[in-house]
């Protein structure tokens, strides 16, 4: 549950990408939602490692992703969210590795430990700190790779295009968590953003930014939609969505609904 964008054409492919200490792994699930797929990735040294968002539970991807880790030590499977296209490979992988899972939503755990904001997760001597960015989705996190000064922002921030808000998510939420994210993006000087889907992106302060202005942007375009007198989201879609790919207006259409719920909270 991601993108709402088509993907740019010969744009490069992220399998393999990343900075000193995350690569990524990316998995075979292309679509309109997905971009490329979802980007498995990666973190650590050469003795031990994290894996973020193993995934959809597709056998030769985990397999894939168990060869990239090369028998160093597994510390957890981490998920930056609960969706399918992210979280289905974890247990699987889990058992593969012999890691437990570490997610934000209890539902989503194997093991003991959960995941929150402000929690520090060690593989060897990479440090990857937990921020929590619910809006995207309810339970979504990002995590801040110092060493690196990178940050996996899951579905929070996309490679390209811009991200949905799911009917698990909220987007007063996701103000405030991009709002959170700008900032420390300035502050810690961040260099790169490594995506749930897409290319990693250069100019984290940038992209957020660029991201701001793009909802505040969509949430005027829906005031004035319904001031033209659209009576529905499926109306108000076909108005600002008009140059849109139509396979697309259901995700447009959930995003929309995302907004009417925020417009209706701070008339
Ligand atoms: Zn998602």
């Amino acid at each position: 549950m991601s993108g709402l964008r088509i993907p740019l054409d010969g744009a490069e492919g992220p399998d393999g990408a990343g900075t000193a200490t995350a690569v990524n792994v990316l998995a075979p699930n292309p679509s309109p939602m997905t971009l490329d797929g979802t980007n498995t990735w990666i973190v650590g040294g050469a003795d031990a490692v994290l894996v973020v968002d193993p995934g959809p539970d597709d056998e030769a991807h985990l397999r894939r992703v168990a060869e990239r880790v090369d028998g160093r030590r597994v510390t957890a499977v981490l998920l930056t969210h609960g969706h399918a296209d992210h979280s289905e490979g974890a247990g699987p992988l889990a058992r593969l590795l012999g890691a437990p899972v570490r997610a934000l939503d209890p539902r989503h755990r194997l093991g003991e430990e959960g995941l929150d904001d402000g929690d520090v997760v060690t593989a060897g001597d990479v440090e990857v700190r937990v921020v929590a960015t619910p809006g995207h989705s309810f339970d979504s996190l990002c995590f801040w790779l110092p060493g690196d000064r990178a940050m996996l922002t899951g579905d929070t921030v996309l490679g390209r295009g811009t991200t949905t808000i799911a009917p698990d998510g909220d987007l007063g939420d996701y103000l405030r968590s991009l709002d959170r994210l700008r900032q420390g993006a300035e502050m810690l000087e961040a260099t790169a953003l490594l995506p749930g889907h897409g290319p990693v992106l250069p100019d984290p302060a940038g992209v957020l930014n660029a991201y701001v202005v793009h909802r505040r942007m969509r949430l005027e375009q829906v005031r004035e939609a319904i001031r033209r007198g659209a009576r529905d989201t499926r109306e108000i879609v076909e108005m600002i969505y008009a140059d849109v790919d139509p396979a697309l207006w259901p995700a447009a259409e959930m995003s929309v609904a995302a907004q009417l719920d925020y417009l209706k909270t701070t008339l």
